[in-house]
């Protein structure tokens, strides 16, 4: 998942890592305050300052004008939709600073050069000797010595305040499991490092260990580019097909096969809906809410195999959904595999029956929908 800067920013702010001020002000935002300010197009893409992205203003009427200019731009496809724009910062000197995986080498490295600002890639092609590349062990993590190292490549006349700076963006990036992060320009200032830009890119992946990071980056991403937002986001497949039992399942080979037992079994489906295997409550409810706007609907069966995914979080989102809307066709739960006590017992609590048998769930199904 890719971070917008002003999002890259407050993750580096919340692991004690500088960043200039900045307020964000989306596309129709009265715009307050008036001290020199730095306007920057929030987009995914880079090379925002040789676009013209960035604009430096001195006066209010500067900073109207570069607004106006920024939110009528298209950079690489994206709509500009949000400026983040911050305090106008003293540059002493601009480096390159990223901790990112080398994939056929197979390792995270630490990448460093002096010649930092816009054009890092430029200097990758034509001066590689200017890019420190410092592979370190993905368990151990940088040692001192690493960070030491990296410090004299860059040349710096403050190595103390440049290796706290690296162990703190160590830090952010093994916690948030990131697989990119790069400040670029990190600039030295009278008073210390700061990152003046920041491109993260977190390990999707990980979702599952960081639920409420994810979830929250997200909506603010869909507030911005609405194709970015939570309801994009899910894994649900959706197909809708002639008959009235409303079938979910957590993946598409248990949704195949159970399509099959309904059919033998003299039932037809509304629908083909799966999750894409790994999933999560809030998935489940979705698909719920999802399958359960089918006006044909007469019965309702839930078919989950946990393997990765966790019964009790999926007992979770059906119970979520039924105690809100309390529908009022049959629904009929098969759930086993990986914490399927907890499962069936947040069910039982809820009033919902369970059915550990794939075959006999399939028939209760078919025989309730002609029932109701
Ligand atoms: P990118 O081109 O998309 O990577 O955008 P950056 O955020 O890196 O900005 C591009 C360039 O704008 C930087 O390398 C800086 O030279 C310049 N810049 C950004 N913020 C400031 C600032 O606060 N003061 C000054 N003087 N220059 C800035
Ligand atoms: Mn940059």
């Amino acid at each position: 998942m890719k971070l917008y800067e002003f999002q890259g920013k407050e993750l580096f702010r919340s692991f004690g890592i500088a960043t200039p001020e900045g307020t964000l002000c989306r596309k129709g935002d009265v715009f307050f305050g008036s001290r020199p300010h730095v306007l920057k197009a929030q987009v995914l893409s880079g090379g925002r300052g040789k676009a013209g992205a960035v604009i430096l203003c001195k006066s209010d009427p500067e900073r109207d004008a570069a607004l106006k200019k920024l939110f009528a731009m298209t950079l690489k496809g994206e709509p500009v939709n949000a400026v983040l724009a911050e305090e106008c910062v003293e540059i002493l000197h601009e480096y390159y600073l990223s901790i990112t995986f080398d994939g056929e080498a197979r390792t995270p490295l630490l990448l460093a050069s002096a010649a930092g600002g816009m054009d890092i890639e430029q200097v990758a092609d034509e001066h590689p000797e200017k890019i420190l590349k410092l592979p370190f062990d993905s368990i151990a993590g940088p040692l001192d010595y690493h960070f030491r190292h990296v410090a004299r490549f860059l040349g710096t006349s403050r190595p103390k305040e440049l290796v706290e700076f690296l162990k703190k963006l160590y830090r952010a990036w093994r916690e948030t499991n990131a697989v990119l992060m790069e400040v670029n320009p990190l600039i030295e200032t009278p008073s210390g490092f700061v990152a003046l830009d920041a491109k993260v890119d977190l390990d999707d992946d990980a979702e599952p260990l960081h639920r409420e990071l994810f979830a929250k980056l997200r909506r603010e991403q869909g507030t911005i580019d609405p194709d970015l937002g939570e309801a994009k986001h899910d894994t649900i497949t959706y197909v809708p097909l002639d008959g009235d039992i409303g079938l979910i399942s957590d993946g598409a080979g248990t949704g195949m096969l159970t399509l099959d037992l309904l059919k033998d079994h003299g039932g037809a489906a509304a629908d083909f809906c799966e999750m894409g295997g790994l999933t999560s409550p809030e998935i489940m409810y979705s698909a719920m809410a999802r399958v359960m706007g089918n006006p044909k609907l007469r019965s309702l069966l839930v078919v989950l195999i946990g393997g990765f995914n966790r019964m009790d979080e999926m007992a979770e989102g059906i119970v979520r959904y039924v105690r809100e809307f309390a529908p009022k066709i049959p629904i009929v739960v098969r759930l086993c595999g990986t914490m399927e006590a907890e499962g069936n017992q947040i069910m039982r609590a809820a009033n919902l029956p369970v059915c550990d048998d794939l075959e006999q769930a399939v028939h209760v199904a078919v025989t309730s929908s002609a029932g109701s």
